[in-house]
């Protein structure tokens, strides 16, 4: 069954008296449980779709149904809500919380989140992702004692806390040398395959996308094609 569906979005930024399309009419499914590359180049409007994805913002026109309902007549309240239960997110800077330790990084979604949980309810879940991302002994560390994979991790981990149904990834691997990205894509395809969480991978990057088991091309604000690439782990 489909878990996203677009039909039709356009997305048109307005700068002063100047109007920038940027999405031209994206049409297209993710079904529960995919790993998905979202590939373009750089200024194709990936990041554009992926805020429109992550009910970050909302489409200039079109529909935007997430797991049955049509969440572009949302407002923003009801964005927010929809982002803090189901939506996890991460990004190329990691955007942790500077001289603020790994674990209250990992914690922060919580808080915002309506689960009741106590403060031990909160680190015990966190503590438990950071063990899962393999970073047990570096629970106290803040960011900038940590290596760009480590805090890779350590957002991961917080994309994880609410126990998302999506992940949204932006070029997640953009600032990490290749062994490093290696290994948080494996991560991604492990979290996947166990967890069955979905998983959109942003990249512009050919061998990121084929850690995907199918990828969607953008250009110019166009959905260009679609094709397996095979790359879920068996
Ligand atoms: P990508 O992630 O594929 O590099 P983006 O979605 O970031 O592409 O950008 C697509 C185009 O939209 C670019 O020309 C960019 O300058 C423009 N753009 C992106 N965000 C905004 C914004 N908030 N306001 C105006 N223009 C934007
Ligand atoms: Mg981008």
């Amino acid at each position: 069954m489909e878990l996203l569906e677009m039909n039709n979005v356009c997305k048109t930024y307005h700068l002063g008296e100047v109007d920038l399309p940027v999405l031209k009419g994206v049409t297209l499914k993710i079904a529960h449980g995919e790993l998905v590359a979202l590939m373009g180049a750089s200024g194709s409007g990936k990041s554009t779709l992926m805020n429109l994805l992550g009910c970050l913002d909302r489409p200039t026109s079109g529909e935007y149904w997430f797991d049955g309902k049509d969440v572009s007549k949302f407002s923003i309240n009801e964005r927010a809500r929809l982002r803090s239960q189901r939506i996890g997110f991460v990004f190329q800077t990691f955007n942790l919380l500077a001289r603020t330790s790994a674990i209250e990084n990992v914690m922060m979604p919580l808080t915002y989140a309506r689960e009741n949980l106590t403060d031990r309810e909160m680190r015990e879940r966190a503590a438990a992702l950071l063990e899962k991302v393999g970073l047990k002994d570096r629970m106290d560390h803040q960011p900038s004692q940590l290596s760009g994979g480590q805090q890779q991790r350590v957002a991961i981990a917080r994309s994880l806390v609410n126990r998302p149904q999506v992940l949204l990834a932006d070029e997640p691997t953009g600032n990490l040398d290749s062994r490093t990205s290696e290994d948080i894509l494996t991560m991604f395809q492990q979290l996947n395959r166990t967890e069955g969480i979905t998983i959109i991978l942003v990249t512009h990057d050919q061998t990121v996308a084929g850690h995907a088991q199918r990828t969607i091309r953008i250009r110019d604000g166009l959905i260009e094609g679609n094709e397996v690439t095979g790359g879920g782990l068996a």
